[in-house]
């Protein structure tokens, strides 16, 4: 039996992973500070006898035994890796040395969950993997987009000078249940809001665009780069589909019957105009590409909040 670490396993994207990982019939470790997650989103998994938790913190040294390591462990939405971005930093520079540290002794497969920020407020539009962005370094945003594109550095660092045997994806944006309901991203802000009657916070226009993945598609792609032997990557991993703002706002409204109306904000500092992945590598390599579009990926994540806002007090 396969022993796979999951850094970051209690986390949105982690704790699908972790569910799916165990089903395909693995032995899963799922290590986490717990800083953006609760043992919530890993309850149902518990009980599971090749399920371990480990509470701990990536940024500190750690020996395991394992066959392959998923690093996603990281916080991904602005608000969370803002309140203490030199936090942000470590987690991605020191928490990747550690993880690198232990697959080259332990001779592991291990992927990096890094991100579409890379290519920060992109000038090529839809961004290809040859696309070496355009961040900012010393912004708002930095402390996670240079956080992450150091990450990838070390990673083919290791890869040249040890021979560890690395896959790199880049993720999009990614939605589904078990997203925090406060935890500022869009999709999870404008549906609470428009469940709960508040206004729904456009940042901007609303003209800025984002591609947006089910979270069932992207562990599939995640599965699918470590299983591809050899694959360094970067591949990015994301739905093509692409909406502005503003668009995502009447869906939501439409699916949910909200009442809510649409209220203006101020855009963060640095926010990407347009953001849309080419997936042509990871159909080439890796055969994989989305198949939940957001008309039915959205309906079960709006399905999700209303059971949780229903069984809150
Ligand atoms: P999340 O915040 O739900 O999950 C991150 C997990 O990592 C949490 O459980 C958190 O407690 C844990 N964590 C954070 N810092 C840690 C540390 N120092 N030590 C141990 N555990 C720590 O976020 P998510 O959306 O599930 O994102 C998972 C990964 O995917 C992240 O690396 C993120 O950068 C990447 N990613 C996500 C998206 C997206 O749209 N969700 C897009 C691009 C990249
Ligand atoms: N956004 C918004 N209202 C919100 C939250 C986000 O208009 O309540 C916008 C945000 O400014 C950005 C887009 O939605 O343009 C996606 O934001 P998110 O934080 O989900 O992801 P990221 O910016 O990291 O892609």
């Amino acid at each position: 039996m396969r022993r796979v670490l999951v850094t970051g396993g209690a986390g949105f994207i982690g704790s699908h992973l972790c569910e799916r990982l165990l089903d395909q019939g693995n032995d899963v470790i799922c290590l986490d500070n717990f800083s953006t997650s609760s043992r919530h989103n890993i309850l149902h998994l518990l009980q599971n006898p090749h399920f371990e938790v480990i509470r701990h913190d990536v940024i500190e040294p750690i020996r395991l035994e394992v066959d392959q390591i998923y690093h996603l462990a990281c916080p991904a939405s602005p608000i969370h890796y803002q309140i203490n971005p030199i936090k942000t930093i470590k987690t991605s520079v020191s928490g990747s040395i550690n993880m690198l540290g232990i697959a080259k002794r332990q001779r592991a497969r291990i992927l990096l969950a890094s991100t579409s920020e890379v290519y920060g407020d992109p000038q090529v539009h839809p961004q290809p993997e040859s696309y070496w962005g355009n961040v900012n370094p010393i912004g708002p945003r930095s402390c996670y987009d240079e956080g992450k594109r150091c990450a990838e550095t070390l990673f083919f660092d290791y890869h040249r000078q040890h021979k560890t045997d690395i896959a790199v994806v880049r993720i999009f944006n990614t939605y589904g249940p078990r997203m925090l309901p406060n935890d500022g991203r869009v999709v999870s802000n404008f549906i609470v809001q428009a469940l709960t009657g508040q206004n729904i916070t456009m940042y901007g226009s609303g003209n800025q665009t984002r591609s947006f993945c089910y979270v069932d598609d992207l562990v599939a792609g995640l599965i699918q780069m470590m299983n591809a032997t050899a694959e360094t990557g970067p591949v990015n991993l994301g739905n093509p589909e692409e909406y502005t703002i503003q668009e995502l706002a009447k869906k939501i409204i439409q699916i949910t019957g909200s009442s809510s109306q649409i209220i203006y904000q101020p855009l963060p500092q640095d926010d990407p105009t347009q953001r849309k992945p080419d997936i042509t590598l990871a159909q080439k390599k890796l055969g994989w590409q989305p198949t939940v579009p957001v008309d039915i990926g959205l309906p079960k994540t709006v399905e999700y909040f209303r059971n949780l806002l229903k069984n809150q007090p």
